[in-house]
């Protein structure tokens, strides 16, 4: 019963998200993320895509063990969404569904070999009106990444941000 207000949200976001993922195909630039945020109630749900650039620093298929092991290792730190995208102790956020993959060629790469990791997160919370920022960790995790593209959906509406590495906090303070 608790998913099903959050189902809702995703349909209705479900035609802008399709249309951005089609777009970021063809003009995929590297250094640059983007990230979905949407509020309804206590849940949060979050979508990321990364260029394999800055998550691993290499966007060709991964063959030798290294690649390899730094692929796995980067999908297990995608898998912890509260440690990359750092939330209010106060908003009582924890984690129900996270799920992280590398974007196989086959479906995602373009003529250019682009890789893309790509994440799903699903949190609640005691008050998520108390997620007045979110601190993104992310840089630190990344060293490649620079920028990460940021659409908030709330009751307020969408609301665009651009979060950089020297600047690495999302306000949110009067968006509730
Ligand atoms: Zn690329």
């Amino acid at each position: 019963m608790k998913f099903l207000p959050l189902l809702a949200l995703s349909a209705i976001a479900a035609t802008p998200i399709i249309a951005q993922e089609s777009r970021q195909l063809e003009a995929h630039e590297h250094g640059v993320g983007q990230l979905d945020i949407a509020f309804d109630a206590q849940n949060i749900a979050m979508e990321l895509h990364a260029p394999g650039a800055d998550i691993v620093g290499f966007e060709y298929a991964a063959e030798s063990a290294e690649d390899r092991a730094a692929v796995d290792a980067a999908v297990a730190m995608l898998a912890r969404p509260t440690d990359l995208f750092v939330l209010p102790a106060a908003a009582g956020c924890s984690v129900v569904q996270a799920a992280a993959s590398l974007e196989s060629e086959e479906e995602h790469a373009d003529e250019a070999g682009h890789t893309e990791f790509h994440a799903e997160y699903l949190l609640t919370c005691a008050d998520a009106s108390s997620v007045s920022d979110i601190t993104f960790a992310y840089f630190e995790a990344f060293p490649n990444a620079l920028e990460v593209e940021v659409q908030v959906i709330s009751d307020a509406g969408a609301t665009s941000f651009e979060i950089e590495r020297d600047a690495p906090t999302l306000n949110l303070r009067g968006m509730f």
